[in-house]
């Protein structure tokens, strides 16, 4: 196997990845591996904007911004984190903006701000601008801004790496071993520290605005040797993909005043969210349109409800909401200044992954140990910030402000450290996996097993949940991964073989997905997006508490329950 020696490895391109490379000082020696070119991260494909308690066009304070996101998480996101982000938020938009960041900016120059669901003034009182946003681009521009900075500070890019393993040794964290895709070659990258910012799972469901890629590797490598993955059972379901594809239309195409109307042309949110209606928090949202079309409300009876933007006009349409509006246009050959726009829910965040503290160190137990050498951050980890339910525009902020804190605190413990020996064992999980699927000769295709997966994650573990459901689930699933055990691939060439590497990210995605279930299986509440219709009711006596889920091998995963941060905001009913 090629070798490589490194200070800090960072493991993924995306806004989280390359937040933490700019925060690693320049005399350590940093390289990044991506199983993408970092273009094409899912970061660059985030639209409605990032949140910050600026002020620019009325009063705001970061600690309104920390009640609203307590208040989203439905209570289950550790307050310590969130107002530690909620009043790092202004400054890490000031240094994106002196990083290069085009902005969409005020008539006097300042910053725009624009309404997204959950985000209030005053406790609550009334919705608040307080979405920072480049049009609806701002998830490519943070990308583009930090891929540029990293450039300048002559980071080691190593594009097209997939990482198939992490490497540990006595409750630390070596290093990892990746495929280069162009090649088939393994290698092993030897570090201090590793970062992982890998991106969610959304791709384990079958309606989804996750781009291909988003696989859930890094989560499922870490639960592979025995770390934990927290609160899985909560998977975000956005209230407006493109009907039928799942394709994204941002938020704030309703933060720029977009209602949701049904079969009788009704605003209905009206009805389920009297004070912010249209801007309720995403699970509220999700749930309400599937009432409307358990009710017979679906447009011409069916499982999908209008977003009206007409009234809107197309100067403003073409201003701040041209990329989504261009997405009708194209996939749908709607016009959205003079039709309303079919839309459902989509698979779209995990709100779950590695457990972290505010450093980004990956913790193992429920009394916090951590896994040294080992950091987390972006969308894979579960600081836990977003809790039972993520507000829109939040995860970007949390990928620059626990990128940041992950770069800083890998680049103290990687300038006191030394590098430790490897295992003589290092890398050969993966190399028996990778030599397993390609000796297999007769056995389902590696789609075959996917799509499965994906149809009844989709019809027994998304917006609603019950017992059966979920029981059925979870007797296919495993059913699924034994199919697994004999999966083969027709191509077996080493050059760019992507169907070899779909084999690897199934592998990740059962294991998630298996997470996910247990963990949905268990929680016997409704909390944020995790709505059980066995058990209507959230129960703070049993379930005010965060999930660890442990991999057995060939069993059904273990769980142990670690404490929610509370403290400043008293627990309360969840109102709106
Ligand atoms: C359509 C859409 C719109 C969104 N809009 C917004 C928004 O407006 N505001 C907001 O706050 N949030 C938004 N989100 C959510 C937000 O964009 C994501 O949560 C966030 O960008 C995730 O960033 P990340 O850096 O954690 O991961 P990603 O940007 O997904 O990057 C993951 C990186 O990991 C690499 N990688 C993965 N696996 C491996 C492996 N095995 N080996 C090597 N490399 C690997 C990939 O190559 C990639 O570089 C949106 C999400 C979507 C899907």
């Amino acid at each position: 196997m090629n070798k490589h020696q490194y200070d800090v490895i960072v493991i993924g391109a995306g806004g989280a990845g390359l937040s933490a490379v700019a925060a690693i000082p320049k005399g350590l020696k940093v390289a990044v591996l991506s199983k993408l070119f970092p273009f094409r991260s899912h970061t660059g494909a985030a639209q409605g904007g990032i949140s910050a308690a600026l002020g620019n066009l009325e009063e705001d304070n970061p600690l309104w911004h920390a009640y609203d996101t307590v208040k989203g998480s439905d209570y289950l996101g550790d307050q310590d984190a969130i107002i530690q982000m909620c009043n790092d938020a202004p400054d890490a938009i000031f240094d994106l903006e002196r990083k290069g960041l085009p902005f969409s900016r005020l008539g006097n120059g300042k910053i725009s701000q624009r309404p997204f669901g959950g985000h209030t003034k005053n406790w609550g009182e009334s919705p608040v601008r307080r979405a920072c946003h480049s049009a609806d681009r701002t998830g490519h521009m943070i990308l583009h801004t930090l891929y540029q900075q990293a450039l300048r500070r002559e980071t080691n890019f190593f594009d097209e790496f997939q990482v198939v393993e992490i490497i540990t040794k006595d409750n630390s964290c070596c290093g990892v071993v990746a495929v280069k895709l162009s090649t088939g070659e393994r290698h092993v990258f030897h570090s201090k520290s590793v970062i992982l910012a890998t991106g969610g799972y959304g791709r384990c469901f079958k309606v989804t605005s996750n781009a291909l890629s988003l696989t859930g590797d890094g989560m499922a490598i870490c639960y592979q040797k025995g770390i934990p993955l927290q609160d899985m059972e909560f998977v975000q379901f956005h209230p407006t993909g493109l009907h039928p594809l799942g394709i994204l239309i941002t938020e704030g195409a309703r933060g720029e005043g977009g209602i949701l109307v049904n079969s009788r042309g009704e605003r209905f949110m009206e009805r389920y969210a009297p004070s912010i209606k249209d801007l309720a928090p995403r699970d509220i949202v999700s749930r309400s349109i599937y009432e409307e079309i358990k009710a017979g409300r679906g447009i011409d009876a069916k499982d999908f409800v209008h977003l009206d933007l007409t009234h809107l006009g197309r100067k403003l349409l073409d201003e701040k909401l041209p990329d989504v509006t261009g997405f009708a246009r194209t996939y749908l050959n709607i016009e959205p200044a003079d039709e309303p726009i079919p839309v459902k829910p989509t698979t779209h965040y995990a709100m779950g992954g590695i457990p972290t503290d505010v450093d980004g160190r990956v913790i193992i137990d429920p009394d916090g140990s951590i896994m040294h050498g080992l950091y987390a951050s972006g969308e894979c980890a579960c600081v836990s910030v977003h809790g039972a339910n993520r507000l829109g525009t939040n995860s970007l902020l949390d990928l620059v402000v626990f990128g940041k804190r992950a770069g800083q605190h890998a680049s103290i413990y990687s300038e006191s450290s030394k590098l430790s020996e490897l295992p003589s064992d290092a890398g050969y999980d993966s190399e028996s996996f990778l030599q397993q699927v390609r000796s297999n000769t007769r056995g389902p295709k590696v789609y075959e097993i996917r799509e499965k997966m994906q149809e009844i994650m989709m019809d027994y573990c998304s917006v609603f949940r019950n017992e059966e459901g979920m029981k059925k689930c979870a007797s296919l699933l495993s059913e699924l991964r034994e199919d697994f055990q004999k999966v083969t691939i027709s191509d077996k060439s080493n050059f760019y073989n992507y169907e070899m590497m779909a084999a690897f990210e199934l592998s990740c995605m059962l294991d998630v997905s298996e997470a996910t279930l247990h963990g949905a299986m268990l929680r016997k509440e409704s909390r944020g997006a995790h709505s059980r219709e066995d058990y209507p009711d959230r129960n703070d006596q049993d379930w005010l508490k965060h999930t660890l889920c442990y991999q057995e091998k060939g069993n059904d995963p273990t769980f142990k329950f670690k404490n929610v941060n509370l403290g400043k905001f008293e627990v309360k009913a969840r109102v709106y």
